[in-house]
C-alpha cells in the first residue's frame, strides 16, 4: 500500500485561477531602541511588512523603517488603559496571517527574552501558521555594551543570569536568591525598578556583599541613555528616579562600568544619593538629565 502525503494543500477557488498565497508571522527582535542595533535579517523582515504589531519599546525611528504602506498596530502593554490581553495578540497574528498577509510582530530586544514570544510561536503553530523568528539585541547586551562593564569577566564573573523582578502576584519574585548571592557571577535584573529594594535586600539575606558594585541603566542605547554606577545596598536609592525601562545589574564586573558622564560627576556614587535620583522627576524638563542631577547634588 503506498502512503498518502499527511496533508494536500487545498486550492481555493477564486474565480481568478489563483488561491491567495498564505500569510505567514515573523517574530523580530528590535533590540534595546537604537536602530542601528536591529540585525540585517530584522531590517528585511520589516522591509517586507503588510502589517507591522509591535509593543510599546519599540522606538518611532525603528517602525519608520517598515514600508509606508504596511498597517502599524500598537499592543503596547498600559497599566491603566485598554491594552491587549496576550491571547488577544495571539488571535490577533494568526487573523492576519490567515488573510495572507505577512505579519511582523516586532519587540523590544529578543523576542524570547522576557517577551512572551514563546506564546505567540505556540499559538502559531497550533493554528498551522508559519512562525520565523529573528533575534534581537537583548536590553542586557546593550547596557553592558554602553556602560563598559562585560557581564562575564575573567575572574569576577563567571556566569550571567537574567531574571525577571516582576512576580505575578506582585511582591518580590520567587528566585533562588541563594544562588543569586554567590560571588563572581552577574545578575541582570529585567522589569526590577519598582521592586530595587525587595531583591536588593533577598540577595543581601541571602549572602552577597553589600558592597558589590551594581549598576543601573535605563533607555539602554538611547540618546536619553541613563546609567548609575552604585552598590547592591544603594541600588534601591539609586531606582528611585528611574522612570523608564532599566535594568538592574549585580556583580562584581560593574566595578569596570561608567556611570553616565558629565562635568564632574565622574564615577563619583555620592551623586546617586535618593535625592539627586529624584531630583531627575522635579526639576524642569527644559534640563539635560545631568544638569537636573547636578542641580539637586549641589
Ligand atoms: N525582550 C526585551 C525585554 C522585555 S521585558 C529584551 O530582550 O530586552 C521589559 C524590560 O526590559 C524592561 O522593564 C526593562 O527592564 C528592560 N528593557 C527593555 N529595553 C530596555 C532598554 N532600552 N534599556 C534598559 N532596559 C530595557
Amino acid at each position: 500500500m503506498t502512503s498518502k502525503p499527511k496533508s494536500r494543500p487545498l486550492v481555493a477557488l477564486t474565480g481568478q485561477g489563483a488561491a491567495r498565497p498564505a500569510g505567514e508571522v515573523w517574530l523580530v527582535g528590535a533590540g534595546p531602541g537604537d536602530p542601528e542595533l536591529l540585525t540585517l535579517k530584522a531590517l528585511k523582515a520589516l522591509q517586507r511588512a503588510d502589517v507591522v504589531v509591535h509593543d510599546g519599546l519599540v522606538t518611532e525611528a525603528i517602525l519608520d523603517l517598515a514600508p509606508a504602506t504596511a498597517r502599524r498596530l500598537s499592543v503596547a502593554k498600559r497599566k491603566s488603559r485598554h491594552s491587549y490581553a496576550q491571547d488577544e495578540i495571539n488571535r490577533l497574528l494568526v487573523a492576519f496571517a490567515r488573510e495572507g498577509l505577512t505579519v511582523v510582530r516586532l519587540k523590544g530586544g529578543d523576542p524570547f527574552i522576557f517577551g512572551r514570544g514563546g506564546e505567540e510561536l505556540e499559538a502559531c503553530r497550533a493554528a498551522g501558521v508559519v512562525c520565523h523568528v529573528v533575534p534581537g539585541v537583548t536590553a542586557a547586551l546593550a547596557a553592558g555594551a554602553s556602560a563598559g562593564a562585560p557581564l562575564t569577566h575573567r575572574g569576577a564573573a563567571q556566569a550571567v543570569t537574567f531574571v525577571t523582578g516582576h512576580a505575578a502576584a506582585g511582591g518580590a519574585p520567587d528566585l533562588d536568591w541563594a544562588s543569586l548571592a554567590r560571588p563572581n557571577q552577574t545578575v541582570v535584573v529585567y522589569m526590577g525598578v519598582s521592586m530595587a529594594g525587595p531583591i536588593a535586600a533577598r540577595l543581601i539575606e541571602a549572602g552577597r556583599a553589600g558592597s558589590t558594585p551594581a549598576l543601573i541603566v535605563e533607555d539602554a542605547s538611547l540618546p536619553t541613555e541613563w546609567r548609575i554606577v552604585t552598590t547592591l545596598a544603594g541600588l534601591p536609592a539609586a531606582a528611585q528616579g528611574v522612570s523608564g525601562p532599566a535594568l538592574l545589574i549585580v556583580g562584581e564586573a560593574m566595578a569596570l562600568a561608567l556611570q553616565s558622564a558629565h562635568p564632574g560627576e565622574g564615577r563619583d556614587p555620592g551623586l546617586l544619593s535618593e535625592g539627586a535620583a529624584a531630583g531627575r522627576k522635579s526639576l524642569g524638563p527644559g534640563l539635560r538629565r545631568d544638569e537636573r542631577i547636578r542641580g539637586q547634588a549641589s
